[in-house]
């Protein structure tokens, strides 16, 4: 299959032109039936010529993905399952914030991190998404809304999907320019974030870029023991690694950075891992904010469970008194497999039994 046009952002899009005999100003017009008028087909686009129709035809898809499942739940989380051209399946979820609509969208198919805790990590690396297939995924829930007619708008977006985007980061720096665009989907940089596991280096080369994008850091654990028994990353860029790079970025961008930290029954939730982690912060703590986050529990990785309420509130109560800035994450749509992940997994476990029967 031709590659997606959504790949493009607006200035490759005039080189392809050029490249093909077409004038510049073309790339206006196909932008605006792509992100304004939101056309499922070429032929749609009404004031070009059938000679350009057919080049982009010869070259490009518009939507690279098929719809396969979509879930709603009673909070208003949308969960989608997308099959790619090349049969494999991705999810991207629709979360109905107070804030706007905010878009969780994959980066690639399985993940090679392989973290302890996360379904995603359960399928290895089987490719890197492209920049058009990540864009496609927003274009697909803003079709969701734009069908429902109530003039509802995709407002954010966070990159914390299947896979990790640090492993994948042409690609992704490729899509955040793409919707970030003023004349595309124009998402603003600042209601974009990136969340990693902890890839040191290219949490540098990311504070270099000089975009205004939120990034968020997947710690989960104050010191290297029990990171490294969640993380395998961590053996690659322990702690003390990652705080470097963290240190850089907020020293070349000022930009506040998220913290997030899945709080494990008796793994990472005791007192003193709280005033561990209080220590890390100390001397960000300004620009550091926590997010303490519940876990969703995944079947093939029983060995942990959810921490309890009041350890959880406790946890909380250490870090604000010793002043880090940090919030009980809130859960959205827990009744339909909402960990990135679950639900494609379930789906290929379906499959599979179903295979196996017959
Ligand atoms: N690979 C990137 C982004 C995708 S994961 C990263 O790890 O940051 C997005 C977030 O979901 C991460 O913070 C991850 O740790 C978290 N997560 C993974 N599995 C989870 C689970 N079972 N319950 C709650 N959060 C989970
Ligand atoms: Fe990959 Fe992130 Fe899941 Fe770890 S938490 S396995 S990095 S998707």
């Amino acid at each position: 299959m031709n590659p997606s046009i959504y790949g493009l952002t607006k200035a490759d899009l005039e080189a392809w032109l050029l490249d093909h005999q077409e004038k510049k100003f073309r790339a206006t017009q196909v932008w605006e039936w792509l992100y304004e008028k939101r056309v499922q087909s070429f032929g749609e686009m009404t004031n070009l010529a059938k000679s350009l129709i057919e080049k982009l035809e010869a070259n490009f898809v518009i939507n690279p993905l098929k719809q396969i499942v979509v879930q709603e739940a009673k909070d208003g989380t949308v969960k989608y399952l997308f099959e790619l051209p090349d049969k494999m399946m991705i999810e991207t979820v629709l979360m109905r914030q107070e804030y706007g609509m905010s878009v969780c969208v994959t980066t690639q198919v399985g993940c090679n991190i392989g973290c302890t805790f996360c379904a995603s990590g359960l399928l290895r690396k089987q490719r890197d998404l492209t920049a058009g297939e990540i864009t496609a995924q927003i274009m697909l829930v803003q079709r969701y809304f734009d069908e429902k007619g109530q003039g509802e708008r995709v407002s954010h977006v966070v990159v914390m999907g299947i896979g990790e985007p640090f492993d994948n980061y042409d690609n992704v720096m490729q899509f955040i320019h793409i919707i970030n665009d003023a004349k595309g989907l124009a998402i603003g940089a600042r209601h974009i974030t990136v969340s990693t596991s902890g890839l040191a280096r290219k949490i540098r080369q990311f504070a270099d870029n000089g975009l205004q994008v939120n990034l968020a850091i997947s710690l989960h654990a104050p010191n290297n023991e029990v990171r490294s028994s969640m993380m395998r990353i961590n053996k690659s860029y322990p702690i003390e690694e990652l705080m470097d790079a963290v240190a850089f970025y907020l020293e070349k961008t000022n930009r506040r950075i998220t913290f997030e930290y899945i709080m494990l029954h008796e793994v990472n939730d005791r007192p003193e891992h709280a005033h561990q982690l209080a220590e890390l912060l100390q001397d960000k703590k300004k620009l550091a904010y926590v997010n303490l986050i519940p876990y969703n529990p995944v079947s093939e990785h029983d060995q942990y469970s959810r921490s309890d309420k009041a350890d959880v509130l406790k946890f909380y109560d250490i870090l604000k008194k010793r002043g880090i800035n940090c919030v009980i994450r809130k859960e959205h749509g827990t009744d339909i497999d909402a960990a990135c992940g679950q639900l494609r997994s379930k789906q290929l476990k379906k499959a599979k039994s179903k295979r196996n029967a017959s």
